[in-house]
């Protein structure tokens, strides 16, 4: 299927590995010139390398690396110099820590609701109005199958994320955007095979005295499809969510997690 979307330019955020990057080579191998951030700039470089190599990816797509924090106001405005009018937009950072909430001091709440929630309300702030202008408009924010089924010990998680689930389930309704061709969603990974998901592992690896792989499988075991996901399956869902032919799928929370979640809805 051709998802229409070729020569529009995407801003991916936390795209140097994991899912992010599973979106951002998704969205290039339709066409679509790519932005990517991440902090760490070898590994970003690194990352762009890769990208410009994937086999099948059209001739003169674009792949810009953009070394920058997209919790901060200064790292937005890096992006944002680059380029101001970005067609599709996939709002990403790093997860939380996992813990108990009677250690959680404001400041670590103020970082997880920086980064999970205000962070996107931030891009999509900048973003839908010059979107809904042009007709055409697409974002996707990575949160968490926690939103749904919450995980007791990513209270941060949980929290954070639901805040900006509740945000755009009224935002992506706004006649304004909605009627103009710009929708916003939610993608929520269940469990995906990335660094985040080995370093989860390898704490209650440590926890528990078992091994790395012991752990890994249990887990595995726990999801009807009896394996994790991989980043290049839930970049194909992300640009699908990004195509032309996704114009009506509006304020949504796409659940891609192998059956984990176990409700008729
Ligand atoms: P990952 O493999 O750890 O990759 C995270 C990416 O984001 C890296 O490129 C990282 O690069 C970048 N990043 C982190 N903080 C950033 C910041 N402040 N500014 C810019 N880039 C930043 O993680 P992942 O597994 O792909 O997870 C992506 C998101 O999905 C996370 O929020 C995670 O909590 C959530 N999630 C993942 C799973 C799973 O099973 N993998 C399940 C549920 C939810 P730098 O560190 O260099 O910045």
């Amino acid at each position: 299927m051709k998802l229409g979307i070729e020569g529009k330019w995407a801003l991916v955020c936390g795209a140097s590995k994991g899912l992010g990057y599973g979106c951002a080579e998704a969205l290039a191998l339709e066409g679509v010139h790519v932005v990517i951030v991440a902090r760490g700039a070898e590994a970003l470089e690194a990352a762009a390398t890769q990208l410009r190599a994937v086999a099948g990816l059209p001739a003169g797509t674009r792949v810009e690396p953009i070394a920058a924090d997209i919790t901060t106001a200064e790292g937005r405005a890096k992006v944002f110099a680059f380029r101001k009018d970005y067609d599709i937009v996939i709002t990403n950072a790093g997860g939380p820590p996992p813990g108990d909430f009677r250690d959680w001091e404001r400041d670590t709440w103020i970082k997880a609701v920086e980064a999970n929630m205000l962070t996107p309300i931030e891009l999509i702030k900048a973003t839908v109005d010059g979107m809904a202008q042009r007709g055409f408009g697409r974002i996707v924010n990575i949160t968490s199958g926690a939103v749904k089924s919450p995980i007791a010990n990513l209270g941060l998680s949980n929290g954070a994320r639901t805040g900006l689930t509740g945000f755009v389930a009224g935002v992506a309704r706004d006649p304004k955007l909605a009627s103009a061709n710009v929708t916003i969603n939610n993608l929520l990974p269940g469990a995906f095979d990335t660094d985040r998901l080995r370093t989860t592992m390898q704490g209650a690896s440590k926890k528990t005295g078992q091994p790395i792989e012991a752990v890994m499988d249990v887990r595995r075991k726990q999801i009807p499809a009896q394996r994790f996901g991989n980043a290049q399956e839930f970049g194909a869902v992300c640009a699908f969510l990004c195509s032309q032919q996704a114009s009506y799928i509006v304020g949504q929370n796409i659940l891609a997690d192998g059956g984990a979640y176990s409700g008729t809805f």
